[in-house]
């Protein structure tokens, strides 16, 4: 495990942002200058790409590990199902898995579309873990943070040439979405939002926290990257207990045979 490249940014990448009308469904969080279709199409454009460069993003066949797409999405839906998902019917939550042992990443695209790499799959120890990574992942998207990232980082101009299908400003919103540092503040509201999401199911709301203890453990062998990312994992842990005990979280299952039963089945 210790050879992981943590290069884990729980990237995840959401396209909106950065002025203009504020959403009503935005919880008034910052301007957004795109609209929810724009980010939907902006989306479909950066996941068209990613799927068919097979190089950099070799996906696991649909098909072939229909049961492992049935697992994860299963996950989904009980986060997307807790009610408390503002976007829930507006993007597309579309989940694929990248064949990358050596990444512990999972990144999103504008409108919900979900990429994890089956080195954090492999990392996680039980079910409860992988939904409080996936409410982080969702948490990050359903708070629009990466288009008013992405915005700051490569102008609106960039964004607006993606949506319209100009492939080099596709390509440009790709590789800062996959490599995208969100702020602390950020973490912090997508740490928030993946307890608030597991809270009304029947998983340890917590859940996230078992990972970022799992990440702790690593200790030097954790490169400057991740702690650029996903800073203070000992202040998140805290984090993501205190908020269950805050909201009252009752749950307590982890889950732990299921998803050692669907890792088995990765290549
Ligand atoms: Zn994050």
């Amino acid at each position: 495990m210790k050879n992981l490249k943590i290069s884990l940014a729980l990237a995840c990448a959401f396209l909106i942002a950065a002025c203009g009308v504020v959403n009503k469904k935005n919880k008034g969080k910052g301007m957004n200058f795109f609209t929810i279709e724009q980010d939907k199409e902006l989306g479909a454009q950066v996941a068209a790409q990613i799927d068919a460069d097979t190089v950099q993003f070799p996906l696991l066949d649909t098909v072939q590990y229909a049961d492992v797409y049935k697992y994860i999405y299963k996950v989904r839906d009980k986060i997307l199902n807790s009610g408390e998902v503002d976007f829930k019917d507006d993007f597309d939550w579309r989940l694929r898995i990248i064949e990358n042992d050596s990444t512990m990443n999972a990144f999103c695209t504008p409108g919900g579309y979900i990429y994890i790499y089956t080195g954090i799959l492999k990392f996680l120890e039980s079910e409860d873990e992988f939904a409080g990574v996936l409410g982080h992942e969702i948490g990050h998207a359903d708070m629009r943070h990466s288009t008013r990232q992405i915005s700051k980082m490569l102008g609106v101009q960039v964004l607006l040439s993606a949506v319209l299908g100009d492939q080099s400003s596709i390509g440009q919103v790709t590789s800062t979405l996959v490599g995208l540092k969100f702020s602390r503040k950020h973490e912090t509201e997508a740490d928030e939002r993946s307890v608030k999401y597991l809270c009304p199911t029947d998983y340890n709301a917590g859940g996230g926290a078992g990972f970022f203890q799992k990440i702790s453990e690593l200790g030097g062998d954790t490169p400057p990257e991740f702690l650029s990312t996903h800073p203070n994992p000992d202040d998140r842990i805290e984090n993501f207990q205190n908020l269950a005990i805050t909201y009252g979280c009752v749950g307590e299952r982890n889950y732990q045979t299921e998803l050692e039963a669907m890792v088995a089945k990765l290549p």
